[in-house]
């Protein structure tokens, strides 16, 4: 039988829900992004009916279209890798970007912000596992790096870090990885105390990544069905 959202959002709420007891966590500190990529409106439309208002999309072009038609009050996260031609489509529609990994895109995305006269929450993405295939900053230049975006680019309001698990390893490796991006948050935390956010969770470890201090959660087939 097809499963609705609304079934999905129940049986994920009531997993973070446990996740949380059992890393006695509070619920209210975890954000639920719905990653809504390659689906269509009525699919974002039919979520935030539900009380879901949280969404992620990775294509700059995808993300104008989605948040010029869905209901203003939607948060927005680009989650996906930023082209310097974009960043004025990721000021305009984004509200959080979790993918910062380079400093010339930081310097741009801090320059449309400014013509924008807005602020963005931005995350730094790191690639805790030093995988070639992925983006993101290596881990020893994490502290560096996030100081410098906090000294030189003020619309950006840092909010910790971000990573990509990588697919098919242990979970036993994917909790030791998160492990390792939670102290590296810790580091930065001694100079950024604002730094209070990991986005960790994936549907296949969002349970493992709460217990290892995840704030944000990425789902989205698991939630919204299979993209087209
Ligand atoms: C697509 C994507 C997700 C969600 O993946 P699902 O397997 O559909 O849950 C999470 N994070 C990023 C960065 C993504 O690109």
């Amino acid at each position: 039988m097809h499963k609705g959202i609304a079934d999905k959002f129940v049986a994920i709420s009531s997993k973070i829900k446990a996740a949380c007891e059992k890393a006695q966590r509070s619920n209210d500190e975890i954000r639920l992004v719905a990653v809504s990529k390659l689906q269509p409106i009525d699919v974002i439309n039919e979520a935030y009916a539900l009380g879901i208002n949280n969404f992620g999309e990775n294509y700059a072009k995808e993300l104008a279209e989605k948040s010029s038609a869905c209901p203003k009050d939607i948060i927005w996260h680009f989650i996906g890798p930023i082209q310097s031609n974009k960043v004025g489509l990721i000021a305009k529609h984004a509200n959080w970007v979790h993918s910062i990994d380079r400093e010339k895109i930081a310097r741009k995305l801090n320059d449309a912000l400014e013509t924008e006269n807005k602020k963005i929450h931005a995350l730094v993405q790191v690639n805790i596992d030093r995988e070639e295939s992925k983006s993101g900053i290596l881990p020893e230049e994490a502290v560096d790096f996030s100081n410098e975006l906090m000294a030189h680019y003020p619309n950006l309001i840092l909010e910790g870090l971000m990573f990509m698990p990588k697919i098919n390893t242990s979970k036993k490796a994917k909790i030791d990885t998160m492990r390792k991006i939670a102290d590296l948050q810790k580091k930065i935390l001694y100079k950024l105390p604002g730094c209070t956010h990991l986005s960790l969770g994936t549907s296949s470890d969002f349970e493992e990544s709460i217990s290892t201090g995840s704030t944000i959660l990425r789902i989205g087939e698991s939630l919204l069905g299979k993209r087209s």
